[in-house]
């Protein structure tokens, strides 16, 4: 098989060798200060580097320019998202799944986890919880299982989630992932009105991935790492891509991703739209410690500066798997979206499950509630946004990307994200976090760069006070 990011083979995009080759060649050049210097004035450019370059600044041993690294990428972080903060939880649909992930308490053969699938009265009830909570952007979860979780039964709580309007609540943008489906599938979606489309490679070591899904359709690897442009050609154009780090070694999927990212670039002209970078946890039935590649904090940081580096135009996720002070580190240096307040379990935003019916799929890190979450992100200086304007602007894939390039997104994420936290402050939050949040509004308001934007956010923002909503750019 040889390399070609072009090819719409998994293993010529994803190709092993290759991977193997810039793992040879980073090893080879990380106390290479020359290297290292021509590497790190291109990340300077902020238009990117291939998946070789970055690899080398990955396994960089030199103290000083790894601190370079961090530099940089806590530079693009600033100049591309600001200290914006964009928020979203998950919401766990159905917990059945035919699969046999190792890493995954969902797995078919799990019998004392309890299965829930939820009805659409159920549905709306999460809903509801989640907007009463203040949250305006979910990601859809589901397990992979035709005869429970078809995708009539996905476009039809997609419809729900869209129809419920309580008091001021909304969703305004349903991101969805499921597993790996049909052109004809991914079509349907977006015609439902998804954002992104979401799901995780898990792993691209392909020998690894075929032992850790032994059974069901996703021990497929070629079909589940294809699965992004089937979603394209369905018309998805924006997808969000991660791994589950502690699977393999974190090298070989660093690797990947940013491949991964240089394909869907080089076949349809725009890269993913997000990265997540979750973390294997401990869950029923799962240990861990089971899996020997687990990374430390130390190299889950670094790792998070490369791919800010790598690719500054691709929002960068983590959810609470991570612990906030985890959370709080990594924000700096690239994370553009995280979850709060969130249940992983099917039904958890309504009631807490009793222990002996677990259904979560992982244990959660950080328990806080979503207003606790918002404070603390304006007590570290960041602007909580609960902005989905793009998607419903259809601002959407290439047109989305030239925003970006051009550095005109800017404009409208930073009026934007005050406009919808002002929304989250007046309806839910508690009086304290009101309090911060007003004064950081005043106060950023004067960071908006034109004049016309800021008398048109504060003539928004008093709208607001009075009962309006849903104001965007
Ligand atoms: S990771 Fe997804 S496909 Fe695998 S068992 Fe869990 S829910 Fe099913
Ligand atoms: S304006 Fe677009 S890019 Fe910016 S925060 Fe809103 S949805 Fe995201």
């Amino acid at each position: 098989m040889n390399y070609n990011p072009a090819s719409k083979k998994a293993e010529e995009f994803i190709n092993h060798e290759e991977i193997l080759e810039t793992l040879e060649y980073a090893q080879a050049n990380k106390n290479n200060v020359e290297l290292i210097d021509q590497i790190l004035a291109k990340a300077r450019l902020k238009k990117g580097l291939s998946h070789r370059e970055a690899a080398v600044l990955l396994d960089c041993e030199i103290p000083e320019k790894t601190q370079e690294i961090f530099e940089l990428a806590r530079q693009i972080k600033e100049e591309f998202y600001g200290n914006r903060i964009v928020m979203f939880a998950p919401l766990y649909l159905s917990n059945y799944c035919v699969n046999g992930c190792l890493y995954c308490p969902y797995h078919l053969k799990n019998k004392h986890i309890a299965r829930k699938k939820l009805t659409q009265e159920e549905i709306r009830r999460e809903v509801i919880a989640l907007q009463d909570m203040g949250h305006k952007r979910l990601a859809l979860e589901t397990g992979e299982d035709p005869v429970n979780n078809p995708i009539e039964y996905i476009l039809e709580s997609i419809r729900t989630i869209y129809s419920i309007k309580h008091k001021n609540g909304a969703i305004r943008r349903v991101n969805v992932n499921i597993a790996a489906t049909t052109v004809e599938n991914y079509r349907k979606l977006k015609e439902a009105g998804i954002g992104t489309y979401i799901l995780f490679q898990e792993t691209y070591h392909k020998e690894s991935y075929e032992r850790l899904h032994p059974t069901g359709p996703k021990h497929n690897y070629c079909y589940h790492t294809e699965a992004m442009d089937r979603a394209m050609e369905g018309g998805i154009d924006d997808v969000g891509i991660g791994v589950l780090f502690g699977l393999e070694l974190y090298r070989y999927e660093f690797a990947g991703l940013l491949m991964h990212a240089e394909h869907l670039e080089a076949v349809f002209g725009v890269g993913p739209h997000t990265i997540s970078v979750p973390r294997l946890r401990r869950a029923d039935d799962i240990d861990p410690d089971e899996f020997d590649n687990g990374i430390s904090d130390e190299i889950f940081e670094k790792i998070v500066a490369c791919i800010r580096v790598a690719v500054p135009y691709t929002g960068m996720i983590i959810s609470t798997r991570e612990s906030k002070a985890c959370r709080e580190r990594v924000l700096k240096l690239g994370i553009s979206q995280i979850s709060g307040g969130s249940r992983t379990s099917v039904g958890g935003y309504v009631e807490e499950e009793p222990e002996e019916e677990n259904s979560a799929q992982f244990d959660v890190s950080d328990n806080r509630t979503l207003d606790q979450v918002v404070r603390w992100l304006m007590e570290l200086g960041y602007i909580p946004s609960f902005c989905t304007a793009c998607y419903r602007e259809g601002r959407t894939g290439d047109r989305f990307m030239s925003l970006c390039k051009s550095g005109q997104i800017q404009n409208c994420c930073h009026p934007n994200a005050l406009m919808t936290l002002k929304e989250y402050l007046e309806d839910y939050a508690a009086p304290e976090t009101k309090r911060i949040g007003e004064a950081l509004i005043q106060k950023e308001i004067g960071n908006i760069p034109k004049e016309k934007v800021q008398e048109i956010v504060r003539k928004n923002l008093a709208e607001i006070e009075q009962g309006k909503r849903d104001f965007r750019f």
